[in-house]
């Protein structure tokens, strides 16, 4: 017999609803953009939720929409070279989570 679970559900796009962005005046993520010119794989242009990063290769360079970021850690674990600098956004930016 199996039993039925009620448990709401939501989608990514509902979830991000609830986040609230005070983008700082400065990026608070600095990746080596020498790093990622030889970069092979530009994977944080594929892991990041928030689609953060963007090659562009007209200019040879990762672009950062940190105002987008959330804050899960992500590229400082999976960027091949560990090449981003990343501190919290100071002075009351950065990302704020609401519940309900
Ligand atoms: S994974 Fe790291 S080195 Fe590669 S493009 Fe992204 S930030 Fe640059
Ligand atoms: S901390 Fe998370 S959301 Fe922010 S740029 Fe890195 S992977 Fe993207």
């Amino acid at each position: 017999m199996s039993m039925q679970q009620n448990i709401p559900t939501s989608t990514i796009e509902e979830k991000l609803f609830t986040v609230k962005y005070k983008p700082g005046p400065t990026s608070h993520l600095i990746p080596d953009q020498n790093d990622c010119q030889v970069c092979p794989t530009k994977a944080c242009n594929y892991f990041c939720p928030a689609n953060v990063y963007h090659w562009d290769p007209m200019q040879s360079l990762n672009l950062v929409a940190y105002e987008n970021c959330f804050e899960c850690g992500a590229c400082r674990l999976g960027c091949v070279y560990q090449s981003i600098e990343w501190v919290y956004p100071k002075d009351g930016h950065g990302v704020t989570f609401r519940h309900g």
